[in-house]
């Protein structure tokens, strides 16, 4: 790509931007008498382990662990306080709010049109195909010379489906004055290679991941950025100093010695995930249950307000997107433990009628998570 330059890219003011430069940067050295960051020297206020120190403001030992797993260079890695951070971030380093514009591809994940909104920056929304896919025609024909990001999501959110390579790579082509991001939160759950393995080929590609969902640490808040080593100084550049907290460091340093039980966990749910498909097409309140390449199931109900409702009365929480473009009628639905997935065919099953007495293979106590923490995702 010939005419790809980041710099024209970036919004003026950033790339003249002198970052905060943190006690940390100044001196990298472990050991000595510390008296340059304010920090309490007597310790912290908790009996759970030392606190005091201001963490490693650039995350090494977790890229550099990271970099071979993933098939990238430590240098093109940037870590966020969850993907959040650097979708904000992307946004905030390229779009002058009033003049530059972001396009995105719905019904997607929320977040890229909320960090557009934040920023005050223009949207440009092509939804996709009614089978999830880019339409691609559209798509190349709606950007303008002030497109600065074009958001992919694949496996998408909230359709759970991978969307075509060949589609990717054109608009990867095409879109030489954009950067191109790919969220790949759902990546693991995908049989196909991460695209990561394109950076070296694009440098208006970048990819997403996050310790969020197969990895199991979404309380940790950690996302993973990955592009050309250029972007990823600006990002750098722009965040705030101490963005990964220390006991997040430690914990993900520590669970990357971990990746076989990760993968372990995935080829389990992808079991239930296809039990789940099975069970859910043989109700008669089902219409679609869409494929899925991710831990989660786009099905379409025929009184989906009903069925949502109902079952948050029995406890089982879904995530309503009747109301989202090509979703009507459609519940997002994660794909739960065995037994959650069971309580939750059960519930579905008996609908019709309430006086059956269903045998619950869980208490309202174990339920797996709280519905006001999953809001975002
Ligand atoms: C869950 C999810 C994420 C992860 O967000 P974190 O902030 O890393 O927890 C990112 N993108 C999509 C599409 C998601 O569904």
């Amino acid at each position: 790509m010939q005419s790809f330059n980041l710099n024209n890219l970036l919004r003026s003011h950033i790339l003249n931007l002198t970052p905060y430069s943190s006690a940390r940067d100044e001196y990298t050295g472990k050991v000595g008498v510390f008296l340059d960051a304010n920090e309490n020297p007597l310790g912290s206020t908790t009996d759970a382990g030392d606190y005091n120190r201001y963490p490693d403001p650039h995350q090494w030992p977790i890229k550099q662990r990271l970099a071979p797993i993933k098939g990238v260079r430590a240098g093109q890695i940037f870590l966020g306080n969850g993907s959040d951070e650097p979708i904000d971030l992307l946004v905030r380093a390229t779009c002058v709010p009033g003049k530059d514009n972001i396009l995105i591809m719905p019904p997607t994940y929320g977040m890229y049109e909320v960090s557009a909104a934040v920023n005050d920056v223009e949207l440009i929304k092509v939804p996709l195909t009614p089978d999830f896919q880019v339409d691609v025609e559209t798509v190349l024909t709606s950007i303008t010379a002030n497109t600065k990001l074009i958001w992919l999501c694949s496996p998408n959110n909230p359709s759970g489906n991978l969307l075509q390579a060949d589609a990717i790579r054109t608009i990867l082509a095409a879109a030489d004055h954009s950067l191109v991001i790919v969220d790949e939160a759902y990546i693991d759950f995908a049989d196909t290679p991460s695209w990561t393995s394109e950076l070296d080929n694009h440098p208006n590609l970048v990819v997403l991941q996050t310790f969020s969902k197969a990895w199991g640490l979404a309380a940790l808040r950690l996302g993973m950025c990955f592009a050309s080593e250029e972007l990823i100084h600006v990002l750098n550049k722009i965040k705030p100093p101490y963005n990964i907290s220390a006991p997040t460091q430690t914990l993900a340093l520590e669970a990357l010695n971990h990746e076989a039980e990760k993968n372990k966990m995935v080829t389990e749910l992808l079991e239930e995930r296809q039990t789940l498909v099975e069970n859910l097409r043989s109700l008669p309140s089902v219409q679609v249950v869409y494929p899925s390449d991710a831990n989660f199931l786009l099905v379409r109900f025929d009184d989906a307000k009903a069925v949502f409702e109902h079952l948050i009365d029995k406890q089982v929480i879904v995530r309503d997107r009747s109301k989202v473009k090509l979703c009507d009628g459609c519940l997002r639905i994660s794909v739960g433990t065995k037994a959650e997935n069971e309580r939750l065919l059960d519930v579905l099953s008996h609908m019709k009628n309430d006086t059956v007495s269903t045998n619950l293979p869980l208490g309202p106590g174990e339920l797996a998570s709280k519905p006001e923490l999953v809001s975002n995702a």
